[in-house]
């Protein structure tokens, strides 16, 4: 056991000395051109953003929360209406819907952890409005399928690619899969920015006008109000920030799939790896390892020094607003949601963090 070995699961700290002026020099650059409120900058990556994924249009929300929740209200998604969304996520995906007057309608997951498409087509009723799957630890989910069901039922198809920025299934982006996607660029995310930051992306421009009028509290020509809604406009310093930092996108995800594959390669026959899509490119926001004994294992790290998270320790469907909502059985939820854990993988880890991490992994296990 190593007593002064310190692993974090995250460090946000931007410790580089060139980004940091980098980034002082965005800021100040701001300060003196003076539009603090929906500036230049917030423009310029929103359509870098929406370029990206191959879309038309970008509508930066000032959190990937409120990006959902507002492309929600875009499709009049509300009361009446059902929405079906996966079991395992961040809160936030299942409190999006309920906050529109809709009801969360929950699915089972795939040993990926991803929603099931035949658990989806089993829960859709006459009251079905949309499905709304989530790019879980930043694999895709199995769109094909779900676009299929959409289609065949009439339904909106809205991502939640928050985790996701530059996944791929079939060389398309995520984003690109459906009617309108949203991401998530907060601090801990693939994409991030230096504090709360979302994006709309869709192809449809009606839509892009209702999140336009959305985002500042459902007004048109910034004083006739035709709906109550937010104030969820993206700050113009954070997209500064991203516009500096989409450009260094891809060095950053080759660096997660790198990481990856070496634990891939350290933890074989140990735990159960994440498990890529054939044809796909995931970037991994978390790497999420499925484990036996995984409370011991977690204290075990943590006693070496090893920061780990459990995303998420409580299905949607059993937090307590959810309780009583439509679900199908859940059956592999509830068994992998006790298996599953985040270990360190962020860009800032070196070679002997890894096989440190590791070896200690291997060392619980095989003594
Ligand atoms: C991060 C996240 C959100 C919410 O994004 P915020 O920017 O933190 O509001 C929503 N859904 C998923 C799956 C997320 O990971």
């Amino acid at each position: 056991m190593d007593m002064n070995k310190k692993i974090p699961f995250l460090d946000l700290r931007i410790t580089d000395e060139r980004e940091r002026k980098k980034l002082l020099k965005l800021i100040e650059k701001i300060f003196y051109h003076g539009r603090i409120v929906l500036g230049p900058e917030v423009e310029a990556i929103e359509k870098r953003i929406a370029d990206y994924c191959g879309r038309k249009y970008g509508i930066g929300i000032n959190s990937g929360t409120n990006a959902l929740y507002l492309c929600l209200r875009s499709f009049g998604i509300g009361h009446g209406d059902e929405v079906i969304t996966t079991s395992l996520s961040w809160i936030a995906t299942a409190n999006v819907i309920a906050l529109t007057g809709a009801t969360p309608v929950f699915a089972d997951i795939q040993d990926n952890l991803n929603i099931d498409p035949d658990s989806v087509k089993k829960l859709i009723t006459s009251r079905t409005r949309a499905i709304l799957p989530v790019h879980y630890t930043g694999t895709m989910c199995c769109m094909p399928k779900l676009i299929q069901i959409a289609k065949e039922n009439d339904l909106i198809l809205i991502e939640d690619a928050a985790q996701a920025f530059g996944a791929t299934l079939n060389d398309i982006k995520a984003g690109a899969f459906s009617d309108a996607a949203c991401f998530s660029m907060n601090p801990m995310k693939v994409l991030a920015a230096c504090g709360e930051a979302g994006i709309v992306v869709t192809d449809r421009s009606d839509i892009y006008k209702k999140l336009i009028s959305l985002r500042y509290n459902g007004t048109m020509n910034k004083e006739k109000c035709i709906e109550p809604s937010i104030n969820g406009r993206l700050d113009t310093l954070q997209a500064a920030i991203l516009l500096h930092r989409i450009n260094g996108i891809e060095t950053i995800i080759n660096k997660r799939r790198q990481i990856a594959s070496l634990y891939n390669n350290l933890l074989q026959g140990i735990v159960t790896t994440p498990m890529e899509n054939k044809d796909g490119r995931s970037v991994y926001y978390t790497y999420t390892i499925q484990a036996n004994n995984r409370d011991e294992l977690k204290k075990y790290l943590e006693n070496n020094g090893v920061e780990t998270k459990i995303q998420h320790p409580i299905l949607m469907p059993d937090q307590m607003p959810y309780k009583s909502n439509p679900r199908d059985d859940l059956t592999n939820a509830r068994r992998l949601i006790k298996r599953i854990l985040c270990i360190p993988a962020n860009e800032k880890l070196t070679l002997n963090d890894i096989k440190y991490i590791a070896s200690i992994i291997k060392k619980f296990y095989h003594g």
